[in-house]
């Protein structure tokens, strides 16, 4: 049977007043039902890139795909009709994001904005969208849903405008849920009720997640698989308690590294020595290679395959075995 989403080879570039930006770079990765996925990376990597094409929401700045698939239930999303991939996008594919004052309208209320969906998409009354609006306010635990319905964006917490935002991207019942760094705007107490909220959610709603992040913090507790992105490319792919237990990619291996606990939150991705690549002149060979500690010749001029490991981990490193068995120097 076909994987429940499947990003398939994908290429993405942006056209910029300084030339090509090659963002992704032939990224594949699926979910199944019910599965959470994390998408880890800095910001660069191209972790949000992929799941504004999977939204269809890549305008700004002006990407175009150059390549590849976006298969949900083994259909292709670039390529069906538009009033099929309506259906989709929004309602079986729904997406939040860092910033939910942005993505909220300012001059409607929240019940206005939460009950949208379900009286223009799913042909509701007012009275009964109204009902099923404080429903899902419940089911994010926002206190005193009823009278809040009238309130304005404004008039909430940041925490609370996240989980109006959790609110509205669950109305019509999504088969899954991309949560854009959806606690990386919030303080670390609210981060954690938030990620909290996500993960049951997911489990009592049976969705399938991907969780976007730049957080190796928030990722184990939520995640079954993590693919870790660098420069536009999966670096490596590997359920959670294999990646965490030994890693397979100089990379992320130094991302481990650089956090003291494993539980710590709010630990940024920064600490490797050196910057993200300039992907308008991406550095030759690996795109890891200027900031690899075991860099070699064959990483200078030669682009890593991606190495399958067994178990489903892949790694894309020319010494993937030799870092996966602790043996490089
Ligand atoms: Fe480092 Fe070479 Fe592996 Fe790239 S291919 S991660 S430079 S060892
Ligand atoms: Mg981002």
């Amino acid at each position: 049977a076909p994987h429940l989403l499947e990003v398939r080879e994908l290429f993405i570039e942006f056209h910029t007043r300084d030339g090509v930006a090659k963002v992704i770079n032939g990224v594949s990765y699926h979910l199944n039902p019910g599965e959470t996925l994390a998408v880890l990376g800095e910001s660069g990597s191209g972790k949000s890139v992929t799941a504004q094409a999977i939204m269809g929401i890549l305008d700004i700045p002006p990407g175009r795909i150059t390549g590849g698939q976006i298969l949900f239930r083994g259909r292709d999303l670039l390529t069906m009709e538009e009033s099929e991939r309506r259906q989709v996008r929004g309602k079986e594919i729904a997406m939040i994001f860092q910033d939910a004052l942005s993505a909220l309208n300012p001059v409607f209320t929240v019940g206005f904005q939460i009950t949208e969906s379900l009286r223009r998409r799913a042909g509701m009354s007012k009275a009964d969208a109204n009902a099923r609006a404080v429903e899902l306010m419940d089911l994010v635990r926002i206190p005193a849903a009823r009278s809040r319905l009238g309130d304005y964006p404004h008039q909430f917490s940041g925490g609370m405008r996240q989980r109006v935002m959790i609110a509205m991207a669950l109305a019509l019942n999504p088969t899954v849920l991309i949560a854009d760094e959806p606690t990386t705007a919030l303080d670390v107490t609210v981060q954690a009720q938030v990620m909290d909220l996500l993960g049951d959610l997911r489990r009592d709603l049976n969705m399938a997640m991907i969780l976007i992040t730049h957080d190796l913090g928030v990722v184990a507790d939520v995640a079954d698989r993590i693919a870790v992105m660098y420069a536009g490319r999966i670096v490596e792919h590997a359920e959670v308690h294999d990646l965490y237990a030994r890693p397979a990619h100089p990379y992320t291996k130094g991302l481990l590294e650089s956090i003291p606990r494993l539980d710590a939150r709010g630990t940024e991705l920064t600490t490797i020595k050196g910057l993200p690549p300039n992907l308008l002149r991406p550095p030759s060979g690996c795109t890891f290679h200027p900031r690899c500690p075991y860099c070699e010749e064959v990483c200078v001029v030669r682009v890593p395959p991606l190495m399958q490991l067994g178990n489903d981990r892949t790694s894309a490193c020319h010494f993937a075995q030799e870092v996966l068995d602790g043996t490089i120097e």
